[in-house]
Formats: C-alpha cells, sequence, structure tokens
C-alpha cells in the first residue's frame, strides 16, 4: 500500500525553502496529519494526480469550488475561450453583467452584486458596507466560524487557525479585535443578550448559515429565523457568509435550503469555477452605498476578470441543470450513511454531520452543534484516519475541521469504494 512520495518530499523541501512553510495557505501543510503534503500535477474529474503519479479520489475539490470536479470540459471550453481575447481590460464586459443577473436570479434577496477576487475581499467589503449603511463599529460572529483572514473577524477562526492550535493570530491591532463579539454558534439567546445590552452599536451579525469552518455544523431549527428577526429589531444587518455554502447547500445557498433571506451575502468558491472570483451582494438601498454610486470606497484591478468570469458563467449554467442537487444529496446522504456504519462496526465514537453535499466525520461522540463541542474530536484519531485513507488513494482534508465535498463527478461506485476503504481504515485505529 505504500506509495511513493519521494517526488513530493523533493518539492516540498524546495518549497519551504522560499514560501514560508512550503505553502500559499495554512491548511495545505499537512501539520496536524503528519507527513509531507502531495504536490499536484494534474486534476482529472474527481481525481487528483501527485507528482510521483499516484491518483486519490479528492473531496477536498480545492476547498469547495469545484463542484464539478477537475478539469470540467465546459469550463476548460469557456476560459480558454476568453483567455484568447485577453486576459484582462479594466474596463467593463457584457459577460460581467450577464454573470451578475444570473447570481441575482439564483438567490433573491441579492438584487445588485459587486465581483471581487476572494471570499477574503468579499467579506472584508461586505464588512465595511454594513458599518457605513448603519454608521455603527461593532460586529458579531460566531466561534469556529471563519470568513476569511483580514483583520477584523479573525477572532476564533476555525479552520486553519484551530488545525494549527493557535489561540488568534499577531498583527491584528487590539483596536480592531475590541470591536468584534464572538458567540457561540447555535446560540441564539447569546445573540439577544448581547443585543439587548449593545444593540444599538452592532452593525452586523455574520454567520455561515451551515458553518463548514469548524467542520459542518447545520444550523439548528430557528436558529437562523431568530437572528433574521433579532438584526431586524435592532436594525443591524444581517451578513450571510455563503462562501462555502452559496449555489453548493442548494442553487440559492443556505437563504433557499432555510428560507431565511440575508441583507448581505457573501459568495467565493463556486462561482469561480475555480478562478479567483468573489461577489459580495444584496439589498440594492445597502449596496447603492457602494461608489461610485455612493460613499464607501472599494475596487480592485483584477475584479470581474473577464477568464474567471466566463469560467463563473460556464459554472452557473452546469448548476441549472434539472435533478443536479437532488442527485448530489442522495449521493452525500449515502456516503453519511455509510460512513455512519462503518464507524459504529469499528466501534469508534464519531459524530457525521452532513448538509446537502458537505460533510464531516468528527471523532467525538456528539453531538457537534458548535465549536466546543467540535474540539471534542480526537484530533489524533482523525490524523490516523486520514492517513490510512490516503495510502488507499482517498484525499481527505488534512484537518479534522473542514468539511468534505461530494462532486457532481462523484459517482455512487466511488462512494461505495469510500466506505469500503473508511471501514478498512477504521478498522486499524
Ligand atoms: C473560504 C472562505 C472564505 C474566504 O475565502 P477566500 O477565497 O479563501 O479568501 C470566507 N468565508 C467562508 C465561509 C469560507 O469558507
Amino acid at each position: 500500500m505504500a506509495r511513493p512520495t519521494q517526488q513530493s518530499r523533493e518539492w516540498f523541501a524546495r518549497a519551504q525553502a522560499v514560501i514560508p512553510g512550503g505553502v500559499n495557505s495554512p491548511v495545505r501543510a499537512f501539520r496536524s496529519v503528519g507527513g509531507e503534503p502531495r504536490f499536484i500535477e494534474r486534476g482529472e474529474g474527481a481525481y487528483l494526480v501527485d507528482v510521483d503519479g499516484n491518483r486519490y479520489l479528492d473531496y477536498v475539490c480545492s476547498w469547495g469550488p469545484l463542484l464539478f470536479g477537475h478539469a470540467h470540459p465546459e469550463i476548460v471550453a469557456a476560459a480558454r475561450d476568453a483567455v484568447t481575447r485577453g486576459t484582462s481590460y479594466g474596463a467593463p464586459t457584457p459577460l460581467e453583467v450577464e454573470f451578475a443577473e444570473a447570481v441575482c436570479a439564483a438567490m433573491p434577496s441579492v438584487e445588485m452584486i459587486r465581483l471581487v477576487n476572494s471570499g477574503t475581499e468579499a467579506v472584508m467589503s461586505a464588512i465595511r458596507l454594513a458599518r457605513a449603511f448603519t454608521g455603527r463599529e461593532r460586529i458579531v460572529k460566531f466561534a469556529g466560524g471563519y470568513h476569511g483572514h483580514f483583520d477584523a473577524l479573525l477572532a476564533k477562526g476555525g479552520s486553519g487557525i484551530a488545525t494549527l492550535g493557535l489561540p488568534d493570530t499577531p498583527g491584528v491591532p487590539a483596536g480592531f479585535a475590541a470591536l468584534t463579539h464572538t458567540l457561540p454558534y447555535n446560540d441564539a439567546d447569546a445573540v439577544a443578550a448581547l443585543f439587548a445590552e449593545r444593540g444599538a452599536e452592532i452593525a452586523a451579525v455574520i454567520v455561515e448559515p451551515v458553518a463548514g469552518n469548524m467542520g459542518v455544523v447545520p444550523p439548528q431549527p430557528g436558529f437562523l429565523e431568530r437572528l433574521r428577526e433579532i438584526t431586524r429589531q435592532h436594525g443591524a444587518l444581517l451578513l450571510f457568509d455563503e462562501v462555502i455554502t452559496g449555489f453548493r447547500v442548494a442553487r440559492g445557498g443556505a437563504q433557499e435550503r432555510y428560507g431565511v433571506q440575508a441583507d448581505l451575502t457573501t459568495l467565493g468558491k463556486i462561482i469561480g469555477g475555480g478562478f479567483p472570483l468573489a461577489a459580495y451582494g444584496g439589498r440594492r438601498e445597502v449596496m447603492e452605498q457602494m461608489a461610485p454610486s455612493g460613499p464607501v470606497y472599494q475596487a480592485g484591478t483584477l475584479s470581474g476578470n473577464p477568464v474567471a468570469v466566463a469560467a463563473g458563467l460556464a459554472m452557473l449554467r452546469l448548476l441549472s441543470r434539472p435533478g443536479l442537487y437532488e442527485e448530489l444529496e442522495e449521493k452525500a446522504a449515502a456516503l453519511q450513511a455509510g460512513l455512519e456504519e462503518a464507524v459504529a462496526r469499528a466501534g469508534v465514537p464519531a459524530t457525521v454531520n452532513r448538509v446537502g453535499s458537505m460533510l464531516t466525520t468528527f471523532f467525538t461522540a456528539g453531538p457537534v452543534t458548535d465549536y466546543e463541542s467540535a474540539r471534542q474530536s480526537d484530533t489524533a484519531r482523525y490524523a490516523a484516519y486520514f492517513q490510512e485513507m490516503l495510502a488507499r488513494g482517498f484525499y481527505l482534508a488534512p484537518s479534522q475541521f473542514e468539511a468534505a465535498f461530494v462532486s457532481d463527478v462523484h459517482t455512487r461506485e466511488q462512494i461505495d469504494a469510500t466506505v469500503a476503504a473508511a471501514r478498512e481504515a477504521l478498522a486499524t485505529l
């Protein structure tokens, strides 16, 4: 079962000399699971191929974007066609308009959007807008929620921060962090209590409507509804960070799935079809505050990049296929059921949380409803499971606190093979 990793090891050594930790995003580094990251040579459908020639069935899917797997022919064709007409103009294009119209049509609460290059940028801009619109400075977020790496929202940021066991991060001025209140996920009473005290100072509540960055944690019934109610009562904005969930848990994102509409929404990952493309949008009267129609400044040299937008539009066209979300749901439910049966058979305490095509196997008896309960997971056991799966050719997230993503190109046979491998892997723990 041992796979050759010599080439990856050599590239990692070279990388570490010129890139901090050898990677351009921390969770890629396998720090919490051990061993060296695999250096990737190419992606093909549901598979990753590394520089040593190993093939892995990919459940990371670039951390969410690849709902149609790697190198989907229609997305590749759209990008290839666009690139021959130039890679960036610094001037508006028809495709941007079509793209914006398509997103607005899919998400009723999004009446206008602005395109940016990353989820981080989308959230940062949306927070600035929320502060400007309300004339307030305080922000409420939830522990374990990740909203990108900008200063104000790194407190208890889940994901890579949880994986690396960092307390938060140095370099964030205390004054910025002091304006961010962090409450437990799924605890609407805590939100109500904070608003009772400081409601008039709070610009926005930002939430992953399905948490994905502490591992998958669904919103409990009523949680999102109460956030909607409390923010409305106090004149604060409700910001749904749908960078993962947008076009993932339903075409119209978590807002469609749970029937709760946000004032502002951030999107990323899936909408770019694997290119750097993200967006924020929402109510017209709020979005119109953005320059040049309003006074709130935000700009970008490569924003609405024609190649990324062409790929994104191809992605949105693929996403309109009837039955797509039902099929994703079915395959992911089969994976969940198979994994639940496998952990039970192995006698390993574990909880499989799933919403749509995103799921996490937490190595704790659970239930996992927030960051505290997610952190009860046995991360050493996850690391061992990860290595056993990797050795069998299954590429899971190199961290307990992440989602596995099922894509349209994952087949039922591949799901069954994954469950069979998980059974073997769990038996070794
Ligand atoms: C990934 C992610 C971000 C940040 O997006 P980047 O494109 O990595 O900057 C923000 N919010 C959520 C919920 C995410 O999952």
